[in-house]
């Protein structure tokens, strides 16, 4: 096993990572930025248009962002946390072939969407399959689309991509909406161009050359195509707490995410976190809060490590 000392270490190469890692850089703290997995969700998440001040590929703005930070003098180390530990002087991390010391922590490593776990549901996430209805809803302006869900989340997307689509469908499997607060159900109401399906599950999703071209729904027991351009699916997602729940960090109880007060402080010394694994921005999880919030994981790092 490899060996190594840091005095800062941040999980996770998302927003939140490379932000955390830009400006822990600029303080001149020794900074690795572990994790396996190029750019996180904005990555993945297509165009994206509400990035102040930059229209870009996900891909191309975290390669920006990637870039950036190379700039500086970070470790880049391409490995997951496996296992986390309080030591006497900070904190053990081991990855698949490393054992790091570091006296400090940020934790960026996001959420997992809940999937409907379909076959070719994977390949065509940015290709008309979402996870985010209010990051990809303007893309579907004049067009066909399709919401899956029954919470909050997938209500609210059908009502914004009714502003945009020329048609929308909001499918859930349940026998009626009753988790939704009142006041979204009544805008639902109100959506002229929306169907709602009950007691409905996406079976399969068909595909053509350019992406999604529609679905195939069970609608209380029988079969029914449904053509679309888009597939959002909004059933949730579930925020990644083995490391956190490794050190013992609080969760709020609401959101079952990683409690953080205004400074991205966890409850232990030492440790911080930023981005979507945490409640910091409530239900705004976007490229820039994760980014916002990195900034400030690094300035309470670089206050912490100075104190010590
Ligand atoms: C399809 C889609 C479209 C979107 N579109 C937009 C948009 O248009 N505009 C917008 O502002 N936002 C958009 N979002 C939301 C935005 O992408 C997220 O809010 C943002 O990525 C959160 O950044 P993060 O750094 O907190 O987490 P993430 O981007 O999720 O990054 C977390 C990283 O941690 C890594 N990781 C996981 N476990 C470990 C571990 N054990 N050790 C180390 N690393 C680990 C993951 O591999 C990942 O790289 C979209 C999201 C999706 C899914």
């Amino acid at each position: 096993m490899d060996k190594k000392k840091t005095e800062l270490l941040i999980a996770g190469q998302g927003a939140a990572g490379y932000s955390a890692a830009l400006y822990s850089a600029r303080y001149q703290v020794q900074t690795v930025l572990a994790g396996a997995e190029f750019g996180g969700e904005t990555a993945i998440g297509g165009m994206i248009e509400n990035y102040p001040g930059i229209e870009a590929d996900g891909f191309d703005l975290m390669m920006n962002m990637k870039n950036q930070v190379m700039n500086y003098d970070v470790e880049l180390f391409e490995e997951n946390l496996e296992e986390i530990s309080k030591t006497s002087t900070g904190f053990l991390v081991k990855t698949n072939s490393a054992e790091i010391e570091t006296k400090a922590v940020i934790l960026c490593v996001g959420r997992e969407r809940r999937k409907l776990n379909l076959s070719n549901e994977e390949s065509l996430v940015g290709k008309g399959v979402s996870y985010c209805s209010t990051c990809d809803a303007p893309l579907y302006k004049d067009k066909i689309a399709i919401v899956v869900g029954g919470g909050n989340a997938a209500v609210e997307g059908a009502i914004l991509l009714s502003k945009y689509a020329s048609n929308v469908h909001l499918i859930y499997r349940g026998s009626s909406l009753f988790r939704p607060e009142k006041i979204l159900l009544t805008q639902l109401e109100k959506c002229k161009n929306l169907e709602l399906h009950l007691e409905s599950e996406v079976r399969e999703i068909k595909e053509g050359n350019n992406g999604v071209e529609g679905v195939v729904v069970n609608k209380k027991g029988e079969d029914l195509d449904i053509y679309s351009d888009g597939l959002f699916i909004e059933i949730g997602a579930d925020p990644r707490l083995e490391i956190p729940n490794q050190l013992g960090l609080d969760i709020d109880n609401e959101t079952n995410e990683v409690a953080v007060n205004k400074l991205m402080e966890t409850n232990v010394k030492g440790i911080f976190a930023a981005g979507d694994l945490t409640n910091a921005s409530g239900p705004l999880k976007q490229t820039v809060t994760a980014a916002g919030q990195g900034a400030i994981a690094a300035l309470s790092a670089y206050t912490f490590l100075g104190s010590k």
